[in-house]
């Protein structure tokens, strides 16, 4: 149940449950129940108008969710993405909007008050473990957003020497000095080429597992082309884009009074 004094924020949530999240009632967001106005008496003893939106009552929120696996977070990124495609963009997509099944095989977003209408921008399709694209290749920022916190992605940059280096260009411990020299005057190669290495085998230690998909880090990607290479590099992996848009008109029931 979710209690709110802000009619019109109320109504426009209730609204993209009956629209645009029809479909998705049941599946990927709980099933709306209705919009209901009523009255209570409240410690003065005075009537007060109160509107409220009920919801199916559904799993247990992920907020304390200390491990996520990497299914279940495919799971919460096809979920994310039906809601985009039904053209609705969350606006506070974290861990305590998402709610969990008990067998942690389904999930279902919830909380769409600050949600609003989505045209979503997404250019590309959403391809697990592919290289990171930039946000203005893959043009949608929840989406994008989403994809970079729970690791979807592979990050294609390394932190090393006080700024972020591409791994493409410092795919070695002596690229990557190379690469930073400017940045550190006077200490030790050696002492620099033995942090250089630690920071790569951290990198490979967390993503070593995807090169076989979508090559090593320094397979030829030419700077500024980022659409073009992540298309060359398409990795057989699962991919999440066999979500079609799904724009049907849909039947808008009566919001109970
Ligand atoms: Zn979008």
């Amino acid at each position: 149940m979710v209690l709110n004094e802000d009619s019109d924020r109320l109504e426009d949530e209730a609204g993209l449950y009956c629209k645009q999240m029809q479909h998705l009632q049941g599946t990927t967001v709980p099933k709306f129940y209705g919009l209901f106005s009523g009255t209570y008496i409240n410690m003065s003893r005075k009537t007060r108008a109160v509107r409220c939106i009920i919801t199916e009552e559904w799993g247990t929120s992920m907020a304390t969710v200390k491990h996520i696996p990497m299914e279940l977070r495919i799971t919460i990124a096809e979920a994310a993405l039906r809601i985009h495609a039904a053209g609705v963009q969350h606006n506070d997509l974290r861990l305590t909007n998402i709610l969990i099944s008990s067998d942690n095989s389904e999930v279902r977003i919830t909380d769409f008050d600050n949600a609003g209408e989505h045209d979503c921008g997404r250019a590309m399709p959403v391809i697990l473990y592919s290289w990171e694209p930039t946000l203005a290749d893959f043009g949608c920022q929840e989406i994008h957003d989403f994809m970079c916190y729970f690791g979807l992605w592979t990050p294609d940059d390394v932190f090393y020497l006080h700024r972020w280096h591409s791994i493409h260009l410092s795919s070695t411990a002596e690229e990557m000095l190379e690469n930073a020299k400017p940045d550190v005057p006077g200490e030790p190669e050696e002492q620099l080429l033995a942090k250089a290495d630690a920071v790569l085998k951290q990198y490979t230690k967390r993503y070593g597992a995807r090169f076989p998909f979508i090559g090593p880090p320094g397979s030829p990607i030419e700077e500024g082309t980022d659409a073009a290479s992540f298309a060359r590099l398409e990795p057989k992996v699962i991919g999440l884009d066999r979500l079609e848009k799904c724009r049907k008109p849909v039947k808008t029931h009566e919001l109970a009074a």
